[in-house]
Parts: C-alpha cells; structure tokens; sequence
C-alpha cells in the first residue's frame, strides 16, 4: 500500500525541521543552555504518576505571573513555546507574515495547517524592513505578525518602534517571540499587553538551562488566552516538567548567575571570533551568533570531523553558521579547530 498517496500534499512537499542528533563532543547547534537545573531534579514530590498532570499548570503559571508581574489570567503553558505556533496559526489562520531570515518553526507549521505565508526579507542591518511590511500589511491583511526578538538566526533585536509601527498598522495578532530576550539588555513587550489588545508575547524555558522540560507560555490579554486556550490539549505539559519547573524557577540566584555566564562568555566568543581573518561574525543580544565564512558548507562538515556541531544555515543565509555559545571550555575548543578548519579551507 502506498501510504504517500494518502498524505495530504502540503504535509507531501514539507521537510521536517531538522533536529538531527549528531554526536559531537562539543554540541553548539541547537541554543540550549550549556548548564543544567540538575539539582531541581531532586526530591520532586507530589507527583502521582497514574493521575494526568495538572491541566491549568496552576502552580507553574502562578510563579510566572509573579516573575514577569502579569496575571495568572493573562499566561498560557505550552509543551516549549514551539507548541504555540501551531495553536496561534489553528486559532487566527493565515495569511501568516514573517521577515526571514527567521526561525523556521513559523513557516513549517503555517505550511502543515495550509495557511497562506507572506515572507519579507529583513533590511541591510537585520531589523523590519517597516516600508515593506506596512504594504504588505495593506496589501494581504495578515491575521498573524511572528516576530522574533532578538531573532534567531540573526542574533539583533528588531527596533522596539518598528515593532509599534506593525502592532498599530495591522488588523491581525502580532506575537513577539521572546525566546532570546533573557540574554538581551534591551527591554521586551509585556509591558504592551495592556496597551495593544492585538499583541501576544511568548517565552522559553528551553535557553535557560531548561529545555529537556519543553515548557513555554504566552503572555496575551485575557480574550486572546480564552480563544487559544480552546485549541489547547488538555494536558500538554506532563506532572514532571511542572514539578521540575516550579523548581528551578525559584532558584532565583542560579537562574541569574547562568544568564549572566552565557552573556559574558557571549562577548569574549564575539570579541575572539571578530579577531578571525576570513570570518564574519555579527553582533549578538542571544546566546548564538551568526558567522560567515566562505565555504560554509565545507566548515561545518570539518567542524563535525573534529568534535564540533555547530547549526548549518547556508541553505538561508548563503556561507552562514551559527554558533551557541557554551562554557568557556567549549567556546576555547571551538575557536581553536574553527581556526584549524579555516586554516585548511581557505
Ligand atoms: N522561538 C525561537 C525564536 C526559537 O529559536 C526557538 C527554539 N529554537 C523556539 C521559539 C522554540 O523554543 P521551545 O523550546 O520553547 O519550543
């Protein structure tokens, strides 16, 4: 039996994102966190395994509504913010608007629900190309704006008055991904929830040091919460996650000390890799930075051969990588066989 025959087509011509495990002795593909919660893990009680988690996540929720001073009414719990996407694009529908280069999660999944896409490509400098958008904006009527800030891959936060532009120009949801905000010193949206009843924020746990949790939330007013809610299943985030969760988030102190690492670490790896001949790296307010190099495809494959994965993006930003910074352990190893590897390729 031929099962192709039974797909639908636009699932037919979609490729999987690509989160192929490559064993490497230093991982820098994927933007996790290079430190761990492991002691959050311990003495986790309360959990009844043959009872379904907590469906309002109630315990979690309310840590986060203290944390980011919103109301618990005002967050929804997601299975990692990836899980938003698909509820945001089966709540709203398409066209969906984009700039790219971006994170590929908005285009796969408005693609899988058979939404229409409208993709801008960002200016010189990486930010909204806003004459673009804001004729788009006329033109396709957009339900739903993705922006991510700071973007993932490019690594630079949108301009925060571009972003008003949008939000006010539009007549669909803008949703301002904030997966990378912690590491930034520029200040986010959620003080625009009140102000913008179009304007959704969502964030991560997963740059952390929490990703193997896969929990997000999004940040709305409370009608867009109600609607999206509806979409939700039941129980998206298992009993763990939350008790490891609500854990974790009160350890105020380590969460902070390992942002301030990744960031510090961020700019040495910048200052080191800006010294490179041959290299490119751009600015970061992340824990990635973007570089380019000539022959990219042939740098990350030698980067591989030696121990090193880094994320290959060359298929959307032509003789582009991008790095994740790690310890300073990692970063000095990657920056001695990437030297070592441009020595060979260039
Ligand atoms: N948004 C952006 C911009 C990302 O880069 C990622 C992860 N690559 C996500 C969302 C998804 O994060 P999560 O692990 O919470 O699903």
């Amino acid at each position: 039996m031929n099962v192709r025959r039974l797909v639908k087509k636009n699932v037919l011509r979609l490729n999987a994102y690509n989160a192929r495990e490559i064993p490497c002795r230093v991982k820098l593909d994927a933007n996790e966190s290079p430190y761990g919660f492991a002691k959050s893990l311990k003495n986790v009680s309360g959990i009844h395994t043959n009872r379904y988690p907590d469906p309002e996540a109630t315990a979690l929720r309310m840590i986060i509504a203290k944390d980011l001073r919103v109301k618990p009414e005002n967050i929804l719990h997601g299975n990692g913010s990836d899980e938003f996407i698909y509820y945001l694009v089966t709540t709203f529908g398409g066209p969906v608007l984009y700039p790219v280069p971006t994170f590929s999660m908005y285009g796969i999944i408005s693609r899988a629900l058979e939404e229409k896409i409208v993709e801008i490509p960002l200016d010189t400098a990486f930010d909204l190309d806003l004459q673009k958008i804001l004729g788009l904006i006329k033109k396709k009527n957009p339900k739903i704006i993705f922006l991510s800030r700071p973007n993932n891959p490019t690594g630079n936060c949108f301009s925060q008055r571009r972003i008003q532009e949008v939000i006010q120009a539009t007549k669909g949801i803008v949703v301002v991904d904030e997966a990378y905000l912690p590491f930034s010193d520029q200040s986010g949206f959620l003080p625009f929830i009140r102000t913008y009843k179009n304007l959704i924020v969502m964030r991560t746990l997963s740059k952390i040091g929490l990703a193997g949790l896969r929990i997000g939330f999004l940040i709305a007013g409370s009608e867009i919460i109600r609607e999206v809610n509806k979409v939700r299943l039941p129980y998206n985030v298992n009993s763990l996650s939350q008790a490891v969760a609500v854990k974790a988030l009160k350890d105020k102190k380590s969460l902070r000390t390992v942002i301030a690492k990744i960031t510090t670490e961020r700019k040495k790896l910048f200052a080191a890799m800006d010294k490179i001949p041959n290299i490119t790296p751009f600015p970061s307010e992340a824990n990635f930075i973007l570089f380019e190099t000539g022959n990219a495809a042939a740098v990350y494959s030698a980067l591989i051969k030696k121990g090193v994965l880094v994320k290959n993006i060359n298929d959307i930003m032509k003789g582009c990588l991008r790095v994740t910074v790690g310890t300073p352990r990692e970063n000095t190893f990657f920056l001695k066989t990437l030297k070592e590897v441009l020595a060979k390729n260039w």
